[in-house]
């Protein structure tokens, strides 16, 4: 008996020791449950889960879980070259839902297509592809005057040949100073002037000071050299001829005057350029545009011995070399030309309307110098007032009964009469008469008749 009340007694303690009889026979532990919902959270609440034991259901853990919203994408329009796209993101719990656009990026241009061959007495179909979608973005007619039908060139005597030899004149546009105005130097507007204008040749002023390449600062100079280049590629893939010109005015830095003054930099300039494009044979180094100030031709004449042998090391591409009084000083050069030089040009630059005379020029190619007109307008020399046509003309007659070349100033916006797009044009491509000035009007009808674009079918 008193071995069954140990028992006993033993027993009824366990018992009473224990709070779930169950406990017994498992370990809660071993198990336990998954995280199951306690308080069910919503996206925008804070819920809690727990785990039970399976056994005996004892909760044995708890946490604060907080829900993201879980979106499932739905395309609602696909993007196109000119339409954006859209999907609608909305979640799988609550419905909230959001938007994204996937903005279109416009058509890529591809090369340019020649449809139909220009010959000298018709005009060319050339287009331009979509290289996403196919697209034709750009169809124009062409007229064969530029690079791909003249190629290299080269001075003859006093005369500017093509590759056959044969004559050959450049007659463009000069674009405003390229740190100012890079927005213009893009494909729709070059493509475009060429397209209504029929140029063959395009100027890139490159200007040493006002906040340019030798007096900005290096981001100034990277982006310049980069609208350089993109500048000289497009007008390269159109077929023009480009000059690359080293835009010394000092307009606001007296020194700049003196093309001496960025002599260094000028050499380091012209050295990498030459040599960067001296596969390419379309283009002409303009090495100093208008001396001016004190600057006189002996010192021109030094600066011009420095820097040509710089672009000599890498081509014989055609070099223009500019000369005192804003290059107006042709009897300077014809007293004491340059010696030893192929393929040099002496520019002259002129603005009809206060600059009447054109018997410098005359006088220079009628006695055997190469004479090239870099720059012009028809209104003042300051680039403003009206266009004189009467002294125009007479220029146009003297420069093509020499089949002298020239290049007009300017394709911006920019105040006074000598830019071609109006003042207030945000539209860098529309080359219609209600986009131009006077001046702009009066290039395009003229060059038009010239190139032929007027005349061929
Ligand atoms: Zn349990
Ligand atoms: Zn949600
Ligand atoms: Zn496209």
């Amino acid at each position: 008996m008193k071995k069954y009340l140990t028992f006993i007694i033993l027993l009824l303690l366990f018992v009473v020791g224990c709070d779930n009889p169950k406990d017994v026979d498992h370990d809660c532990f071993l198990n336990q449950s998954e995280w199951i919902d306690k308080i069910p959270f919503t996206c925008s609440e804070e819920g809690i889960q727990i785990t039970i034991c399976k056994v005996c259901n004892k909760e044995l853990d708890s946490r604060v879980i907080t829900k993201e919203h879980e979106y499932v994408e739905k395309l609602l329009r696909e993007r196109t070259c000119l339409i954006d796209g859209q999907s609608i993101f909305t979640c799988i719990h609550c419905g909230e839902y959001y938007y994204v656009n996937d903005y279109a990026i416009g058509h890529i241009r591809s090369d340019i297509e020649i449809i139909k061959e220009a010959t000298d007495t018709t005009l060319g179909k050339k287009q331009v592809k979509c290289a996403t979608c196919g697209i034709i973005y750009k169809e124009f007619g062409y007229v064969n005057n530029g690079y791909h039908k003249n190629g290299k060139l080269s001075v003859k005597g006093r005369d500017l040949v093509n590759q056959f030899g044969e004559k050959y004149q450049l007659f463009g546009l000069s674009t405003h100073g390229i740190q100012w105005f890079s927005r213009y130097v893009n494909f729709d507007t070059i493509c475009s002037i060429q397209e209504n204008f029929g140029n063959n040749i395009i100027r890139f002023a490159f200007y040493t000071d006002e906040a340019g390449y030798c007096s900005g600062n290096v981001s100034i100079q990277k982006s310049m050299l980069e609208t350089l280049h993109r500048g000289i590629e497009i007008a390269t893939e159109l077929g023009l001829y480009v000059i690359v010109d080293w835009h010394m005015v000092g307009a606001t830095n007296p020194l700049d005057k003196n093309p001496l003054t960025y002599l260094d930099e000028a050499k380091e300039f012209f050295s990498y350029i030459s040599e960067y494009y001296k596969d390419q044979d379309n283009i002409l180094y303009e090495i100093m545009n208008e001396p001016n100030g004190k600057t006189t031709w002996d010192d021109c004449k030094k600066y011009a011995n420095e820097v040509i042998p710089c672009i000599r090391k890498n081509t014989d591409a055609i070099i223009l070399v500019g000369n005192p009084r804003w290059t107006a000083d042709l009897n300077s050069v014809m007293n004491s030309p340059l010696v030893g030089y192929e393929n040099i040009m002496y520019t002259y630059h002129f603005y009809a309307a206060d600059h009447r005379r054109t018997t410098q020029v005359e006088n220079a190619y009628d006695a055997g110098f190469p004479v090239f007109i870099s720059e012009f307008g028809f209104m003042n020399s300051d680039g403003d007032g009206n266009i004189s046509t009467t002294n125009g003309e007479n220029w146009k007659k003297v420069l093509d009964s020499r089949n002298i070349s020239y290049v007009a100033w300017n394709i911006s916006n920019s105040k006074g009469s000598a830019s071609i797009f109006k003042h207030n044009s945000v539209d860098l491509v529309d080359v219609s008469d209600a986009n131009l000035k006077t001046w702009g009007i009066y290039l395009k009808n003229w060059y038009r008749t010239k190139s032929g674009l007027n005349n061929l079918e």
